[in-house]
């Protein structure tokens, strides 16, 4: 254990002890922010890996998504490059030198909580500008924003159904500075869909209130200022009831109640209600989609043998990145991409109503 999670440990364990139970929302909360505060926790080496840290194909491939809309949108004059939580800035920078070659040079602007993150990214990514609030993002120009595997991150709000009714799941202190959730005090039925209210225990449902604010904004300013938004994330599409809450460290998965910024927490995305948000404040709703479908519509399989042919010593990493990231049974099912634009900007690529999961 590192002594700075140890700090975070003990501190929990003062605060539940004097304060008593906090949410399983704020326990995420501060959890990982302490563990993005740790800096660079990505790729085969760190925790997790992420499609960007898999291939450059896959930021190649976002930047050739964004240039075909602002090719076919009559490129507009002053637009934005906007990613939230841009980890390393691997995809910023794939995605970057893509719409170069089109012509397109949007001027990089990253939401980013981590200032170790920050560092790297400003390392990576010449120029980059950082919003520290969705309110500093510029206002003079449609915005064509990137989250990959950034809304999963966000805290999640569970709700426990027990014999009494439903009740918030908070994190008490176990033994030290070992924690355990357990339903709250506070009757919680309230914030419950009548749909799901009435099932037997011991169901959990889970909102994420940060992810719908921040879509709500984002798609203000879209509407407003044009431009297009892509999400790439694991979660669902059709709201259901169970707990998504899960910590990997080293690639394995551990207990999320254990050592509290010693590892990524992170809860599937409910796509429906983001692309709900989206339709109330006015904006094109394409997908979601099966990232393996988006990146095969967008034409990963040409990539892939372009590559191969001008580094032939790499086609067999090429081919299993290729398979990584689109295949049903790995990336390419396991995670959904969804879009969302103004209605004067083109129709986003890729995203066949045929294709559409729900
Ligand atoms: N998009 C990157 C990294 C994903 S990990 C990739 O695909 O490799 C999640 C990222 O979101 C990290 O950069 C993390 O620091 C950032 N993040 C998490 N919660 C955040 C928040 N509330 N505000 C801003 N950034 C956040």
């Amino acid at each position: 254990m590192s002594s700075e999670t140890n700090h975070l440990a003990a501190q929990l364990a003062r605060q539940i002890e004097s304060g008593g139970p906090i949410s399983v929302q704020e326990f995420m909360r501060v959890a990982n922010a302490a563990y993005y505060g740790r800096g660079d926790v990505f790729g085969a080496q760190g925790d997790f890996i992420t499609a960007p840290e898999i291939s450059q194909m896959f930021g190649e491939l976002v930047g050739l998504w964004l240039a075909d809309i602002w090719l076919r949108w009559g490129k507009p004059g002053r637009a934005y490059y906007v990613e939230l939580g841009p980890g390393r800035g691997t995809l910023a920078a794939d995605a970057l030198r893509t719409t170069r070659t089109f012509g397109f040079e949007p001027s990089p602007v990253f939401v980013e909580q981590s200032a170790a993150l920050r560092a790297l990214q400003s390392e990576k990514i010449a120029g980059v500008e950082f919003a520290p609030s969705l309110d500093d993002l510029p206002e003079d120009g449609p915005l064509f924003i990137v989250a990959n595997e950034f809304f999963d991150a966000l805290p999640v709000q569970q709700l426990v159904c027990t014999h009494a009714g439903w009740r918030e799941r908070v994190v008490i202190r176990d033994r030290g500075e070992r924690f355990a959730a357990v339903p709250g005090s506070q009757p919680m039925d309230h914030l419950v869909p009548p749909d799901f209210r009435n099932t037997s225990s011991p169901s959990i449902y889970e909102t994420c209130p940060d992810a719908g604010g921040i879509m709500y904004e984002l798609s203000g300013r879209l509407a407003v200022q044009g431009g297009a938004m892509l999400v790439v994330d694991y979660g669902y599409s059709l709201p259901g009831l169970g707990d998504t809450l899960q910590a990997v460290k080293s690639h394995k998965f551990a207990d999320p109640f254990e050592n509290p910024g010693e590892h990524d927490l992170t809860a599937h995305v409910n796509f429906l209600e983001l692309a709900n948000i989206a339709r109330i404040r006015g904006l094109r709703v394409s997908g979601p989609v099966q990232q393996g479908e988006w990146l095969v519509s967008l034409g990963i399989d040409a990539r892939t043998a372009a590559l191969a042919r001008s580094v032939p010593d790499r086609e067999e990493e090429l081919r299993a990145a290729r398979h990584r990231l689109v295949d049903s049974s790995e990336m390419g099912g396991l995670f959904k991409v969804l879009a969302v634009s103004s209605a004067e900007s083109p129709p986003p690529a890729g995203f066949a109503p045929s294709k559409v999961v729900s």
